[in-house]
């Protein structure tokens, strides 16, 4: 992990990270103590400088002054290397520290590569999927849990950098947020899909908490809902029987990925583009959380067998674009 390259402040060099080193103490210099021997004992070499301070460990994340969530690989005072969003390295300077234990909210897609599905109505599933993230992450707050995004606008962050920012954040959960494509089967009820990662008693639990609150709230909206026949709280997995989605295997943080319903339905697209929905959603992914956190309920809607499903790989790096950082 990149995290141990580098974690100790004391063990790199500042000039090896392209960082202003710390203020020597000043040494007696010749100009300003000149001898009167030049054949005199040199002088004893300056006694190394004395912390000023006792060190502070660098803050595990951070939001940018530009408002972007980063992992803080290390610091020097203010200057923090951290892991940008497409997984490079960069310096940034102050920035608001990330406070945990927390919450990790994870609005799916974004940036040119990945907008996400397209609704009829012209929403997009990216910048829908953020708006609810969002609207989640100021509920979350007024309840005192702590979140944190893994995106915060519309630019690309691959899911191996997803899944390191809630894991070395060591955060509680993670819920990924979607909007589903293409529509299913016409059906009375809301066709929400929870994927759980395969091993994990806490992501089912998770999962099973999310499905029992989302479909009890959009239940009461009057829309031509559509569905999967087996829609519920499931796995995907490839045909070598590990977990297809990227979000889904890669992190060891508790992780569930709800797909609240389908933008691809245009009657479903209408509801998603309304503020009652997104206030709607917003309370029942917050009650789901909060009953994670808790309580040790543990939901409902569990479908004994598991997808099998390839998806197409999902954009990374070679085609990601950072946000400013600074
Ligand atoms: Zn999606």
């Amino acid at each position: 992990m990149a995290m141990a390259l580098c974690l100790m402040v004391t063990s790199c060099s500042a000039s090896t990270l392209g960082l202003p080193a710390s203020t020597p103490e000043p040494v007696a210099s010749a100009s300003t103590e000149p001898t009167t021997n030049p054949t005199a004992t040199p002088p004893a070499p300056a006694a190394p400088a004395e912390p000023t301070a006792t060190p502070v460990p660098p803050p595990r994340a951070i939001t940018t002054t530009t408002g972007v969530p980063v992992i803080v690989l290390t610091s020097v005072g203010d200057n923090h290397v951290v892991r940008t969003p497409c997984g490079d390295e960069a310096i940034v300077v102050g920035g608001e520290p990330i406070i945990g234990p927390l919450v990790v909210l994870d609005p799916g897609h974004g940036g040119e590569a990945d907008p996400g599905a397209l609704g009829a109505n012209g929403l997009l599933e990216g910048a829908l999927n953020l708006d609810l993230a969002t609207a989640v992450q100021a509920e979350l707050t007024t309840r005192d849990i702590n979140t944190a995004l893994t995106r915060t606008g519309d630019y690309l962050v691959p899911l191996g950098v997803r899944a390191e920012f809630a894991d070395d954040l060591d955060a509680e959960l993670m819920v990924s947020i979607h909007h589903n494509a293409p529509a299913g089967d016409a059906s009375d009820r809301p066709g929400t899909e929870v994927f759980v990662q395969t091993g994990s008693d806490e992501s089912a639990r998770l999962g099973g908490l999310l499905y029992e609150e989302v479909t009890a709230a959009l239940g009461a909206f009057d829309v031509a809902w559509t569905t999967a026949p087996d829609a519920g709280v499931l796995r995907t997995l490839v045909e070598g029987g590990t977990d297809a989605y990227g979000i889904i295997r890669r992190p060891a943080t508790p992780t569930a990925l709800v797909e609240l319903g389908y933008i691809a339905n245009p009657a479903e697209a209408e509801l998603f583009a309304t503020e009652e929905y997104i206030s709607t959603a917003t309370e029942a992914l917050a009650d789901a959380i909060e009953a994670f956190l808790t309580t040790d309920r543990a939901g409902t809607g569990f479908v004994a067998d598991p997808r099998i499903f390839r998806p197409d790989p999902a954009p990374g790096a070679d085609v990601c674009i950072d946000p400013p950082l600074r």
